[in-house]
């Protein structure tokens, strides 16, 4: 018997090419005086957007940082106070639209949200700040951007092993939402949509990076990713990836590429109506689903190993200890042994 909570914060998504147009309209709704937050490779397009935005823009900030560090949002604040700022821009990626969560969660001011990777977080209410070398992470609904904006165009020029690993960072939100605790039956339709939008347009990124059908297929399955990963719980690739990023400065979607095969396939026996609808999005037998999502990354240039990314075998074991440390859900249960033998075996990067 179907049993479930269907509980979604509202957000306004505008979505398509040259949608990117009505950011002045779509600012105009929620502020009068925007501050636009970018990182510095980015800052050439934060003030295009300025341009279009004339007086209701306040300043272009573009100096975010990943991890969103506190002293980085103390300095922004700062600006934010100066400009008498009363809505935040953010273009970019995880890392500026963390920023501005930041920001959001000390002034409470509202975010127009403008992604230009897969990552997702424009569609959640989670937030991450680093001090000390330490990540806290919360929820709270008013950081959730109140309007995104997924322009395909603004993506295309995310570097092509970017867009993979990036791709398919998202593509883990759908797959662990597909066997979430709390999933409802509209979340398992939007995740495994997302792992299609995500699954067919990857390659055809990788092949042009300029395919606009393509960059379009991967942001809405992203989109739809995102849109799960903050309406049902994970499970233990988000914990393992997490460990691996905190504990061991792993790189973010790099890891996330590596380790969801392994996950995938340690979980398929205990998850069999959800590898059937992975099975379905990606087109592959039911059996061969965590392999299939290691070959858009071993197929497209991205990584398939710990190893290739710089981890150390020496700290395999410290890793399986510390994912232990505290109790969280995953569908198949687990124990130290089962984590350091996945955590091996992603190491070695062989098929799974
Ligand atoms: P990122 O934001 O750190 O961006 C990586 C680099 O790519 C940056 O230098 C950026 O300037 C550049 N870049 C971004 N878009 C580009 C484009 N279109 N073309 C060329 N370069 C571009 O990376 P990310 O993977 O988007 O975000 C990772 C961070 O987001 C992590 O810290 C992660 O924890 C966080 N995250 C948070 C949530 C959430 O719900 N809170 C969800 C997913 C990820």
């Amino acid at each position: 018997m179907m049993n479930f909570t269907y509980d979604v914060l509202p957000s306004r998504v505008l979505f398509g090419i040259g949608r990117i147009q009505s950011t002045k309209q779509e600012a105009t709704r929620l502020g009068k005086r925007a501050l636009i937050l970018a990182t510095p490779s980015q800052a050439e397009l934060a003030q295009r957007i300025a341009d279009q935005l004339g007086d209701l823009c306040v300043g272009v900030h573009a100096k975010a940082v990943q991890h969103v560090p506190y002293q980085t949002i103390a300095e922004t604040m700062a600006i934010v106070n100066a400009k008498n700022a009363d809505l935040l821009i953010a273009l970019g990626g995880g890392s500026t639209i963390g920023l501005a969560k930041g920001i959001s969660l000390e002034s409470g001011l509202p975010i127009l949200a403008i992604p230009t990777t897969y990552a997702g977080s424009e569609m959640t209410q989670i937030w991450g700040i680093s001090c000390d070398g330490h990540k806290t992470t919360g929820r709270d609904p008013n950081v959730k951007p109140k309007t995104v904006i997924y322009d395909p165009e603004l993506i295309v020029s995310l570097p092509i092993v970017m867009s993979i690993t990036s791709g398919i960072n998202a593509m883990a939100h759908a797959v662990e939402a597909l066997y979430a605790e709390n999933a409802n039956p509209i979340s398992s339709l939007m995740a495994e949509e997302g792992i299609r939008g995500l699954a067919q347009g990857l390659p055809k990124v990788a092949q042009n990076q300029n395919d606009l059908d393509a960059r379009a297929s991967t942001m809405y399955g992203a989109w739809l990713s995102a849109t799960v990963l903050d309406q049902v719980g994970m499970a233990l690739h988000h914990k393992l990836c997490h460990t691996l990023g905190g504990s061991f400065a792993m790189p973010h979607a790099e890891t996330h590429t590596v380790i969801l095969p392994y996950v995938t396939q340690f979980n398929s026996q205990a998850v069999p109506q959800a590898m059937a609808a992975i099975a379905r999005a990606l087109g592959c037998d039911v059996d061969d689903v965590a392999g299939s999502i290691q070959d858009i990354s071993r197929n497209n240039g991205g990584p398939v190993s710990l190893q290739e990314l710089g981890f150390k075998a020496a700290d395999l074991d410290d890793a399986a200890q510390i994912a232990m440390q505290k109790q969280y859900f995953n569908p198949r249960p687990f124990t130290q042994v089962d984590i350091r033998a996945l955590l091996g075996r992603a190491f070695e990067g062989v098929r799974p």
